[in-house]
């Protein structure tokens, strides 16, 4: 391969380190694969074109259309993604490792795209829970709202999944509405610049958006602002490095970290050899221990099981890893590749010398064993055993990154947790069992020092997604050792890059602010069916009064036979009298929603294509027998999701004939735009 001089992305054109290079050789071989360094950068412009130029550009969009950007640069990188595996096997990982970097990221691109689409307003700002009443007469209300931090997000990832890395942060910045300035870790910042540079020649962000450093990042920190972020994926050592500079401590800027920690995997008491999750589990710590040679933040570093099973589980483990193929990983027969340089390997070896020391056994694996391929950064996996695991610090401290695990006993639930909690916080913890109430203890004693727990067994192995895996959906993140942060989580992982606000006002300026329908807030009454307008006819706002229909006791009756709900507050009217909320017999909370339907539907086909669900309802006050309601229905905000679909939440209020509110909800429809 012919080596490359790695570029930086600065201010939309990219450029070359002007000084102190840095070699990045090959894990396989350890030929040169590329140079990368980013001398002559001027950091403090790099930040102002991100918070001036890719900022307004991208909050002027709204959630739906950055959704829509992100697919379009899943898109992208799938289009491209052999030219990603050519260069992933540089790095020593096998072409399965690269599907998890590469293809996990693009489907990370997907999965934001969707959710932000599905879950967040086609609209520049996002509520935070409901309106809040502050006054009597509803002239003062509060509401709480996110919008975009208004710098730039500095993205600092680890060497082991150069794409995933990227964009699993990319994507919540990007459809949060904030730019980004990407640092991959050097060692394969090769990869990272290839993906990065796709995006860049797809041409579908804003300018401004995205930039690249390729090599260190010179006196960007001491930049930052309060309306910066900085997230951080790395090892411990640097994460307090950097978050106890002393412009990040000024400024108070935000500092999301994901970092090393000791991860765990608990074979529960149940799961005696023989078992399916004994089964389970011996696969499960092998996989961890191989995949991507153990150089995964989520590995699994420490194996429990009861005292009485630990032989079993070390021969087991034993004969499983003794059948791991290392080598070449462009082979196909290969089942782990190299690590991604001889230095980590060294530091490997070296933390495992650290776990001998403080009284842990190898009972697999020669660490010293000869590479496959000369001069390539191979390392066989190693499987320790510490018999006291009270009696030393080091197997819950130290982190060998790579393939590299300690089996250790414990003796009781109880124990088991206290184990699992000495790791001081971890980004997930595994359990094998198919006791629920050994997952009920052991959850709940433990819970609070993991991001993610995973209870497996034979009745969801099929389908789990396993233990080493963050899902866009899900948190991945896990306190104190483990960095004390969150990222994904979908939405919520969108909300680190946003502000919230507290908005006080009437309910007109917060629905101007927000872009919706508020209730309390302005309508205009249209004469024309909503139901026969398109979504582009629509306005926030425009609403739709019915005609009111009176609410008998044989409607009551009726319904209450045709439904079998006979409920005594609809059916007694001693019973209903005697309740400490009712006068008597009351309108089923369902008949309400059904009248109302009722009331407002225009049946002809047109642009409502269908019912697709009820949000936030509420039924206030009791209707009873000869009460009339009536409906209003308004238009509270719309969303196209493509040339064809659209939604429209419709607020649906119904009073009764003192103008009193009996029921609210959203109702949701989809559309033709
Ligand atoms: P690292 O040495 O801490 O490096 C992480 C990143 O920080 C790299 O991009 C590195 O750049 C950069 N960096 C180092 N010093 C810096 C400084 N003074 N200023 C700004 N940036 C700096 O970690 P690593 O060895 O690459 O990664 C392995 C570690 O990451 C393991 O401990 C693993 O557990 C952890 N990890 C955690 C997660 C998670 O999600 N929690 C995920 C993956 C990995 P250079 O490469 O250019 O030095």
């Amino acid at each position: 391969m012919k080596t490359s001089q790695l570029l930086n992305y600065e201010r939309d054109r990219w450029t070359a380190g002007d000084s102190a290079l840095s070699d990045i050789p090959s894990a396989i071989d350890g030929s040169l694969v590329a140079r990368t360094g980013s001398g002559g950068i001027d950091f403090g412009a790099m930040l102002n074109h991100a918070r001036e130029v890719g900022g307004p550009a991208l909050r002027q969009l709204t959630f739906h259309e950055r959704a829509r950007m992100l697919k379009a640069l899943g898109q992208v990188i799938m289009a491209r993604k052999e030219e990603l595996y050519e260069l992933n096997y540089f790095t020593g990982a096998t072409r399965k490792d690269g599907w998890i970097d590469i293809e996990g990221g693009a489907g990370t691109l997907f999965s934001f795209s969707s959710k932000g689409r599905r879950e967040l307003p086609d609209a520049h700002v996002l509520l935070d829970g409901q309106l809040e009443g502050l006054s009597k007469q509803g002239t003062f209300v509060g509401q709480h709202i996110y919008t975009p931090l208004q710098g730039a997000a500095v993205h600092i990832n680890a060497f082991n999944f150069p794409v995933w890395g990227m964009l699993e942060k990319l994507a919540p910045t990007i459809l949060a509405g904030v730019p980004a300035i990407v640092k991959p870790a050097s060692a394969t910042a090769y990869l990272a610049e290839a993906a990065f540079r796709i995006m860049i020649e797809a041409n579908i962000l804003p300018a401004g958006a995205i930039q690249l450093i390729v090599g260190g990042v010179g006196d960007l920190f001491d930049h930052l602002t309060g309306q910066d972020i900085v997230s951080f994926t790395g090892s411990a050592h640097t994460a307090l490095k950097l978050r106890t500079h002393p412009t990040v401590m000024r400024e108070s800027v935000r500092f999301v970290a994901e970092q090393d920690s000791l991860n765990a995997s608990l074979l529960g008491p149940d799961a005696a050899p023989g078992t399916p999750e004994f089964d389970l589990f011996i696969k499960e710590v092998a996989t961890e221990m191989t995949v991507k040679a153990g150089q995964k933040c989520t590995a699994i570093r420490r194996a429990m099981a009861p005292a009485q099973y630990l032989d079993a589980v070390e021969r087991a483990l034993a004969e499983r890893l003794a059948r791991t193929k290392v080598g070449d990983p462009r082979a196909e027969d290969t089942h782990m590749g190299a690590l991604v340089s001889i230095s980590q390997r060294d530091d490997v070896r070296a933390r495992i010398r650290e776990l001998e020391a403080a009284g842990a056994r190898i009972v697999a694996g020669n660490p010293d064993a000869e590479p496959p391929i000369e001069g390539g950064a191979f390392l066989p996996p190693v499987l320790l055993r510490a018999d006291d695991p009270w009696g030393t610090d080091a197997v819950h401290d130290c982190e060998p990154f790579g393939p590299v695990s300690t089996i250790m006993p414990y003796r009781d639930i109880a124990d088991a947790i206290a184990l699992a909690n000495r790791g001081r916080g971890s980004l997930v913890l595994s359990m094998f069992t198919h006791s629920p109430e050994a997952a009920r203890d052991f959850i709940q004693g433990a819970a609070a020092y993991h991001g993610r727990m995973l209870v497996l067994n034979r009745d969801n192995t099929a389908e789990s997604t396993g233990h080493g895996s963050p899902l866009p959906v899900l948190v991945h993140g896990g306190p104190g050792r483990a960095g004390g942060s969150e990222e994904m989580g979908g939405v919520r992982g969108v909300k680190h890059y946003m502000q919230r606000t507290a908005i006080q006002s009437t309910p007109a300026m917060i629905a101007a602010v927000t872009e919706q329908y508020i209730p309390g807030g302005p309508k205009h009454v249209i004469d024309v069916h909503p139901f026969r307008l398109t979504m582009s006819e629509l306005q926030i706002g425009d609403t739709w009064k019915t005609a009111s229909r009176t609410v008998t006791i044989a409607d009551i009756e009726h319904f209450a036979q045709f439904t079998g709900d006979t409920f005594y507050a609809h059916m007694d009217q001693e019973a209903a009298k005697a309740s400490p909320i009712f006068e008597g017999r009351v309108a089923h909370g369902y008949l309400i929603l059904s009248f109302a339907a009722g009331l407002f539907v225009d049946p002809d086909p047109g642009p409502v294509l269908a019912n697709t669900g009820l949000e936030n309802l509420r039924f206030l006050t009791p209707l009873y027998p000869s009460d009339s309601m009536r409906v209003e229905l308004t238009v509270r905000a719309k969303s196209i999701k493509s040339e064809e679909t659209g939604q429209v939440r419709w607020a649906v209020e119904v009073f009764n004939q003192k103008d009193e509110l009996v029921a609210t909800y959203d109702l949701l429809t989809e559309n033709v735009p």
